[in-house]
């Protein structure tokens, strides 16, 4: 057991590519909890090879940046290691994992477990989706915005801008 700071400080690691409404409200209401949260784009993600990316991790970390520019208790990193040992240099008290439906939870299961493994002093934290954002993925988003419909309503401003500017562009990987 390593010493851990005074500070409650949580990691909430996924690919947000890129950060939906569903993100933004499990950061928010885990800032009543915990006194400092790094949202850390992590580009070792099992999908990562699966999927096409529509956003390089600078223009994710710029977007996560955008959203949260006047909130000083968020921050944002990048990782291309493991994340428990990210954890364990940060000194973290916790990695953040939403969940959405009862589909998420076996992955995260393991997750959490194999992570426990790695690092025991990092609790798995889990917070259920907030209302109507359980159907919110990126990837669910990304497809919808690519054929033309508007996800404006689930995405903070700054990432529909950019989202637009990618299929002007036809900028999509
Ligand atoms: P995705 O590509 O599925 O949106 P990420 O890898 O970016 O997912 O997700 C990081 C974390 O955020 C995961 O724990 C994921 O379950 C969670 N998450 C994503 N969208 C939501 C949502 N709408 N509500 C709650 N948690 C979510």
């Amino acid at each position: 057991m390593y010493d851990l700071p005074m500070k409650k400080r949580a990691i909430y690691p996924g690919s947000f590519d890129p950060i939906t409404n569903g993100h933004v409200d499990i950061i928010k209401r885990s800032l009543k909890i915990f006194d400092e949260v790094t949202v850390v784009v992590a580009t070792n993600l099992r999908k990562s090879s699966q999927k096409s990316w529509w956003f390089s991790p600078e223009e994710r970390i710029e977007l996560i940046r955008e959203v949260f520019k006047k909130e000083k208790r968020v921050k944002v990193a990048l990782c291309d290691g493991l994340i428990m040992d990210f954890a364990r240099k940060n000194k973290v008290h916790a990695v953040l994992r939403g969940l959405r439906a009862a589909s998420d939870f076996e992955s995260e299961f393991m997750m959490a477990a194999i992570n426990r493994e790695l690092n025991e002093n990092v609790e798995t934290f889990f917070m259920m989706t907030g209302k109507n954002l359980f159907f919110v993925s990126s990837t669910v988003l990304k497809e919808v915005a690519a054929f033309g419909g508007s996800i404006e309503e689930y995405v903070p401003k700054a990432v529909w801008i950019a989202v637009k500017e990618k299929i002007r562009g036809a900028d999509i990987r």
